[in-house]
């Protein structure tokens, strides 16, 4: 079979030496259950393509050691945006999904799209220049965003920040601007998703918890991210957690971010006498990121009345934390996004006391808490690690023998 006939053996074989970083040829067919003559032609093809390289010989079991074979890092790259009304966060990173470069600027606040697709298009192009990193390695951009969103017509639909933003073709006009593919997610899937490709949680079932100003959830089983029927799923800000509680513009009731998300603590913040004061909150400020870390900060300080308000915004994540769990029998919960910030330890003891107490699971197995490897640019890098894997998942090798 031509060598273009067999993407999928390829892409298998790829993603089996991603996730061990090193392995030899012999572990590789007993891992892939492909014969070791399929192995030899597919590993040949990538040493050829410098997609992986020889790394060094293993420890022998009896015979000659063998050579261990890892990705070569700098075969190709991968630009990751996540995109807030106030904050714009641009990553590049190589084929390992390690970042190279990033830079994090303050948002497009209230510009629509067709201003701010070109700010956001010209930030990643002077991102590549400073990383010196060549056009023609970059496989595409991944672009997260809140939703709801139609991720494969590349179009969002939601009215923030503006009217404008619903129902335009943010993915397709990104990609005219760079002339590079360009795939739409969810922030919190991105975010998932980075965790997954890093290795960071040993796990390949767990869920996530991304805060920005608001909070979403994705979920990786098997290591596969979930993705329901449109991958609008997984919206843990908008489960009700009061019955009773007000309207959300979700059109859904008493959902979990009025109570718990960056604005909702941040107008608790306001209600209390003095606190704004004392942290320099202002109410007509938009960038919720910015002054929700301030009360974040002061709680991880010690500031009694901050650490009230965000040991209660960190019981309801608990609460999201035991409902995914008890939904998908998560090993792991990862925090990720921008604003737990200086109050992530706070977050995870709180939400892994949840989990202790009341997930349905906890007498079989534990569900530990963990912060993101990624940090705060997790859906950044998460959208650069979701360009790898699906330019990557067909590896179709004419296409990257025409690009060397
Ligand atoms: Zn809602």
């Amino acid at each position: 079979m031509s060598p273009a006939g067999r993407p999928r053996t390829r892409a298998a074989v790829f993603d089996l030496v991603r996730a061990a970083r090193r392995i030899s040829r012999v572990d590789l067919a007993a891992r892939s259950g492909l014969t070791p003559a399929t192995i030899t032609e597919v590993v040949r093809e990538l040493l050829e393509l410098e997609l992986v390289v020889e790394a060094g010989r293993g420890a022998s079991t009896g015979g000659k050691p063998p050579m261990l074979i890892e990705l070569n890092p700098e075969a190709r790259y991968a630009v990751g945006v996540l995109y807030e009304r106030n904050l714009c966060t641009v990553t590049v990173v190589d084929l390992t999904g390690r970042a190279m470069a990033t830079s994090s600027s303050p948002g497009t606040s209230l510009m629509p799209p067709e201003q701010a697709l070109p700010v956001v298009a010209e930030r990643i192009g002077r991102l590549l220049d400073e990383a010196g990193i060549e056009r023609g390695r970059v496989l595409g951009a991944g672009l997260a965003t809140y939703g709801p969103q139609d991720r494969r017509a590349g179009v969002v639909l939601t009215h923030q920040p503006t009217a404008d933003w619903f129902g335009h073709p943010v993915a397709g006009r990104l990609s005219e601007l760079l002339g590079l593919p360009v795939l739409l997610d969810n922030d919190a899937v991105a975010a998932a998703i980075g965790e997954h490709w890093l290795g960071g949680v040993g796990s390949g079932t767990f869920g996530c918890l991304y805060m920005a100003s608001g909070i979403g959830g994705g979920v990786v089983v098997d290591g596969e991210v979930y993705r329901g029927a449109s991958s609008n799923g997984v919206e843990v800000g908008h489960i009700t957690v009061d019955v009773d509680g007000g309207p959300c513009d979700c059109g859904n009731h008493g959902c979990l971010g009025n109570y718990a998300d960056p604005r909702a603590v941040i107008g608790q913040a306001m209600r209390v006498p003095g606190l704004d004061r004392r942290l320099g909150l202002d109410p007509a400020d938009s960038d919720v990121i910015t002054s929700f870390v301030r009360i974040a900060a002061a709680a991880s300080g010690g500031d009694p009345e901050a650490r009230t308000l965000i040991e209660r915004s960190a019981r309801l994540l608990g609460t999201a934390a035991v409902t995914l769990t008890t939904l998908f029998d998560l090993e792991c919960i990862v925090l990720a996004g921008p604003a737990f910030g200086a109050a992530t330890w706070i977050y995870q003891s709180v939400i892994q006391d949840e989990l202790q107490r009341r997930a349905f699971v906890r007498r079989v197995h534990p569900v530990r808490v963990v912060p993101s490897v990624n940090g705060s640019d997790a859906a950044a890098i998460g959208a650069a690690a979701l360009v790898l894997q699906s330019e990557l998942a067909s590896l179709q090798l004419q296409e990257l023998y025409r690009a060397r």
